[in-house]
């Protein structure tokens, strides 16, 4: 069986990779980030919800010809739109594979990848790396650029906070970069959780050891509140990073590795 449990396919993204990309949101997450601003794709499962007093459900299986149907529509648009400069030079539009944790659900998505590959179809996709080693070798395969998480580098906080194995991680991690594939780092600056000193200190570390095309840094934001609200959770409180200390972080990580550093809008 190849079906796959999504939630969104966004089509003319530009914020998911070099490009015009379509981004296929997939359901079930590893992690249980406090933070996170998708917290319908976070189970692995159709969760009814309510919003505005109407009802609804989260997510839907689709088969991977119905997916390759759709991500083609775009095709033409890809090669079009390939960076002429910066990190990604020379890097086509194509798809990239979001969540959730995609990874989870790539073994259901082998055929998928496996006709882009043989369209020449550009692929990426963000994950938090917190898989089985199988998921990320099925990926190391199929994928032409990772965007990376690095969230809590402290095993005992990683574990209690996130839900996430730090040893696997790091394993991941290692694979991930001895195959020498393009790597963007993603680093959500969340105020109480991944801001102090000493978890910004392993992170400039960490970036230093496994040095990638580029560094982005997410700002906490609140946009997925209604969603929270909308499954009958209370959303974090998030407001302690400004734009200043953003650009500060930024600036950091600029000084201690050299390498281009983006502060992203969301
Ligand atoms: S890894 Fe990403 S999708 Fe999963 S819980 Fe954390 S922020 Fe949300």
């Amino acid at each position: 069986m190849d079906d796959v449990l999504i939630t969104n396919i966004q089509r003319c993204s530009l914020h998911d990779g070099p490009g015009i990309r379509t981004t296929v949101f997939c359901k079930g997450c590893s992690l249980h980030c406090p933070w996170c601003s998708n917290p319908e794709n976070l189970a692995a499962t159709l969760e009814p919800y309510c919003k505005d007093g109407k009802d609804g459900v989260y997510g839907r299986w689709v088969s991977c010809d119905e997916l390759f149907a759709e991500v083609m529509k775009d095709h033409q648009f890809y090669e079009q739109t390939a960076a002429s400069s910066g990190a990604y030079a020379g890097m086509p539009g194509g798809v990239t594979f979001s969540g959730g944790e995609p990874l989870l659900q790539f073994d259901r998505l082998r055929s998928l990848l496996r006709r882009l590959r043989a369209e020449g179809i550009h692929v990426c996709v963000e994950t938090c790396l917190f898989v089985p080693i199988d998921e990320l070798e099925i990926a190391i395969e199929n994928v032409n650029l990772f965007y990376i998480d690095i969230k809590i580098l402290d095993k005992e906080r990683c574990q209690r906070i996130l839900g996430g194995d730090l040893e696997q991680y790091l394993d991941n991690l290692d694979r991930a970069f001895s195959v020498k594939k393009p790597v963007v780092f993603r680093v959500p600056v969340i105020g109480g959780y991944t801001d102090a000193d000493d978890n910004m200190k392993k992170i400039i570390r960490l970036i230093n050891q496994y040095p990638p095309l580029k560094v982005e840094l997410l700002k906490e934001h609140s946009l997925g509140s209604s969603k929270y609200l909308s499954l009958g959770r209370t959303p974090l409180q998030l407001n302690t990073v400004t734009d200043d200390m953003m650009k500060q972080y930024r600036d950091r990580i600029v000084a201690e590795t050299g390498l281009e550093t983006e502060v992203c809008k969301i």
